[in-house]
């Protein structure tokens, strides 16, 4: 018997759009160098220009304001080394809940990092905010707040954040890696200096993204070479990537209204899983959230199980971070936001898209209840330490069939 499979890991990567399919296949297509003068290197520029065109439209910047990149972690180290580099940052301030190509691009900066915490909903502490920008001497900062997370899909107050660092002369960074497409984004509304992109969560193809820039600021390249992206990012550019990455934003902006249906599924899920098991606990569930995005946890469960479970299953779901080599690391989303390591370490995060459906999320949460105990029957000879919860098994063996 063949299982249906059911991807629901969408902040991980979402399918590819049949729009930025056929972009790309169009483009492999074709021959031609955006930089050469001849016809066939002007017909790959004219891809370029419309898809910054389109890319921009779709967050309200100017289509000078976008420099192409490998992606969200490339455009990360570029706006940081551009920061220090050109604005004469010296000092970053950066939520406790920020990927970790922000974070890591910031540990390595040459910038001295300051964190700013966030409550037990995963929103930035605003008032610690102030204190953080209160910094006589400190020397120029840059203020780095996700617009949305991607394992809680917690939406930060960007444009509060911005208010106050303008107010005290600081710069101010904006990771919309995840909401893009998910959510509006206006880059001029939020007011943010610089703002962090990827195509892949939206359905172009992987190795695609693009640093925002406002356009006023003086700026410093990190990829130095024949000078492309109008000397910000040389190299030649990745056109099928961009042509995939630009079909895809036309095509997001068409959908925008997708996210309604999106959040009902979601709703719905999170009913049903507290229906399971009523000791469920939604993380961020009292803050504005992506619609698509739910993360979850019952006391004393092993994500690493609970994946290799309901992979079996057919579900395509993540931990609550992010896995590297089949191995899940410690969420320090969860840590940030004050959650007991017991209840965190089985975090499973839920990322929908548009091709979900209410059959596929009733199939999910049954599994998940059956796989809790069967997480929970694999763990006890590992020993977990926590407390076993009577309501999982509970679901689990009544309202679930073998
Ligand atoms: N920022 C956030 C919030 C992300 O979720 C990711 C990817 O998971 C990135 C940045 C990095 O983007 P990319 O995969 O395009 O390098």
């Amino acid at each position: 018997m063949t299982i249906e499979r059911a991807y629901m890991d969408h902040n991980a990567t979402a399918p590819v759009r049949p729009e930025a399919a056929e972009a790309v296949a169009r483009v492999l297509a074709l021959t031609g160098n955006p930089s050469s003068v001849h016809a066939e290197g002007r017909a790959a520029h004219k891809i370029v220009e419309d898809a910054r065109v389109a890319v921009a439209a779709l967050v309200k910047a100017k289509p000078a304001e976008i420099t192409f990149t490998s992606g969200g972690t490339e455009a990360a180290n570029l706006a940081l080394h551009a920061a220090r580099n050109a604005l004469g940052i010296r000092r970053i301030v950066l939520s406790s809940v920020e990927h970790d190509a922000v974070r890591l691009a910031a540990a390595h900066s040459g910038l001295e990092v300051e964190v700013l915490p966030v409550d037990e909903n995963g929103i930035a502490d605003l008032a610690a905010l102030a204190g953080l920008l209160d910094a006589p001497g400190k020397g120029r900062t840059l203020v780095a707040l996700m617009l949305a997370n991607n394992e809680t899909g917690v939406i930060q107050p960007v444009a509060e954040a911005v208010a106050m660092a303008r107010a005290a002369g600081a710069f101010m960074l904006t990771d919309a890696v995840q909401a893009v497409g998910r959510m509006p984004v206006d880059f001029v509304a939020l007011g943010a200096d610089m703002m962090l992109l990827s195509g892949h969560k939206l359905g172009s193809p992987q190795g695609i993204g693009a640093l925002v820039w406002r356009d006023e600021l003086a700026f410093e390249p990190l990829i130095r070479g024949g000078g492309q992206e109008l000397r910000r990012r040389s190299g030649t550019e990745n056109v099928p990537g961009i042509a995939g990455f630009g079909a895809a934003a036309r095509a997001a902006a068409r959908d925008a209204d997708a996210y309604t249906r999106i959040a009902e599924l979601r709703d719905a899920l999170e009913a049903a899983l507290k229906a399971a098991v009523p000791d469920v606990r939604i993380f961020g569930e009292n803050a504005p959230r992506l619609a698509n995005t739910s993360l979850f946890s019952s006391a004393g469960l092993n994500a690493e199980t609970l994946l290799m479970i309901l992979d079996l299953d057919g579900f395509a779901v993540s931990a609550g971070s992010a896995c590297s080599s089949g191995k899940v690391a410690r969420s320090h989303v969860l840590e940030a936001m004050g959650v007991e390591p017991h209840l965190a370490k089985g975090a499973i995060r839920v990322s929908l898209g548009l091709a979900n459906t209410r059959a596929e999320i009733e199939r999910f949460v049954q599994s998940w209840a059956r796989a809790a105990v069967k997480a929970r029957a694999h763990d006890s000879g590992v020993k977990t330490g926590a407390p076993e919860s009577a309501s999982v098994r509970a679901a689990a063996s009544s309202a679930v069939p073998a």
